[in-house]
């Protein structure tokens, strides 16, 4: 077939190579210059599945609540927020039920298991090369912490996940360069875990499904969906009229954006951006790093070797924009690496070589992403990944690679499909 993809994120990237590897002739547009300049951009890299779950979770409004009086919260509400917004989050807390909490990280945590296997097998048949290390902190700074992760633990314990609970100085010694200052409690550490760097691994990708004839047009825009005609794109590239192009199929895999494209073909999907903030700076001394990913469950801050740089990420912003940064937010990501690591990173006096980055995560208000056909001859989607679009992607490719060419897919997709508008 001849398939069209929009977007060229992580997701964008995988699907491209996974429906490049089925033999069809795929064409992928990308509004930016290069793969991945969005929310694939410097994300905090975790692929940690156990730990993926929907932010729609008992108890979760009551801590939103909470953390609007904080000052380093983890999760905020630009005020005021747009009606769209609101709709969000009145869908977002409906899906705090305990029995749809329970399905969907169903859901997510198969998606994420799957995935990565297929991150794995990918990495390793195509001898990719990319930033990775391998283990995972939680870090925990008190008995509060401590008590608040216990559930999380049994989901781990049903879900079969390798982790320990240890104390302050086995932690240290998984990470020697921690700040010997911060008193903690204890970490949970998860051996199978990892993080990796998404961009260079979708630039990686890319450029092997470019080897295998993949097309992308970059500096393209594709223009929201004639229903007349659903299998055709409008697309202009920067410079050049707009043009109708002619497929057998199309992929979207637009991010946040994704929503406004389908919206003409009368689906309404309920995408939010959650925006996010990271750092990542230059490593001034490797003895003082970490060697690989931690979460401060206080702050729900990441912090990720990402091979001579550190990142930290975390954050969760309702509402506002993607131009402008919430200084505070930026200001709890220092704060945190400086409580973990504080000779790790080259950030005195280094002026433009730490990155500050936001990006924003395309969310769903009930957590899983919506991946397979939408019911309109020819569209497809791939979209909706949230905060764990890198841990899911591969998976969630391959899975639709398996739907469009009408076999069942080897991890049950089931609730994944746009069934679930009509809820
Ligand atoms: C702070 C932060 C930390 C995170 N940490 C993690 C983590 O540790 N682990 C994890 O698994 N995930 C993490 N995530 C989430 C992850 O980054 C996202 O889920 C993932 O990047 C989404 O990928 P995507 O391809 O759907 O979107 P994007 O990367 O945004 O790609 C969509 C692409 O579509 C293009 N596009 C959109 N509309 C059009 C159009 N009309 N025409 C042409 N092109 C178009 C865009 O330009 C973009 O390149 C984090 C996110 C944030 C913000």
């Amino acid at each position: 077939m001849k398939i069209a993809i929009v977007g060229a994120g992580i997701i964008g990237v995988t699907t491209a190579y996974e429906l490049a590897a089925d033999g069809h002739e795929v064409t992928v547009f990308e509004r930016r210059g290069a793969a991945a300049e969005e929310t694939s951009f410097a994300n905090a890299g975790v692929v940690a599945p156990g730990y993926v779950t929907p932010w729609a979770a008992p108890g979760m409004p009551a801590k939103v609540a909470r953390f609007l009086f904080s000052r380093h919260a983890p999760v905020r509400l630009a005020l005021p927020l747009s009606a769209a917004e609101i709709g969000w989050m009145w869908k977002w807390w409906r899906a705090c039920k305990p029995e749809l909490y329970l399905a969907n990280r169903a859901r997510m945590q198969r998606l994420a298991f799957y995935s990565r296997a297929r991150l794995h097998k990918l990495t390793e048949d195509l001898e990719l090369e990319y930033d990775r290390s391998t283990g995972y902190l939680v870090m925990l700074r008190t008995d509060k912490d401590r008590r608040m992760v216990q559930p999380g633990l049994q989901v781990l314990r049903d879900a079969g996940v390798k982790f320990a609970e240890i104390d302050a100085a086995a932690a240290r010694a998984i990470e020697p360069a921690m700040n010997p200052d911060t008193n903690f409690l204890g970490a949970i550490h998860l051996p199978e875990d990892e993080v990796g760097n998404c961009r260079q691994f979708a630039l990686l990708l890319k450029t092997v499904a470019q080897g295998m004839g993949v097309n992308f047009e970059f500096n393209t825009t594709v223009a929201a969906f004639d229903p007349a005609s659903p299998a055709a794109l409008d697309v202009t590239q920067l410079g050049h009229a707009q043009q109708r192009r002619e497929f057998n199929a199309v992929v979207v895999c637009g991010g946040v954006d994704s929503a406004a494209l389908l919206r003409p073909l009368g689906l309404r999907v309920p995408l939010a951006p959650v925006y996010g903030y990271s750092i990542s700076a230059p490593i001034r001394e490797p003895l003082n790093a970490p060697r690989a990913g931690l979460m401060d469950e206080r702050y729900k801050v990441a912090i990720s070797r990402m091979g001579n740089r550190v990142r930290v990420a975390g954050s969760a912003e309702i509402g506002g924009s993607l131009d402008t940064k919430r200084p505070s937010a930026i200001q709890t990501l220092y704060k945190v690496l400086h409580d973990w690591f504080p000779g790790a990173a080259q950030i005195a006096n280094t002026g433009a070589s730490v990155q500050e980055w936001k990006g924003a995560r395309p969310m769903l208000p009930d957590g899983p992403p919506m991946i397979g056909a939408t019911g309109i001859p020819g569209v497809w989607i791939n979209l909706g990944h949230g905060s764990t679009g890198w841990a899911m992607s591969c998976g969630s490719a391959r899975a639709v690679a398996d739907l469009m060419a009408g076999r069942a897919p080897e991890v049950d997709v089931s609730g994944l499909g746009v069934e679930r508008l009509a809820g």
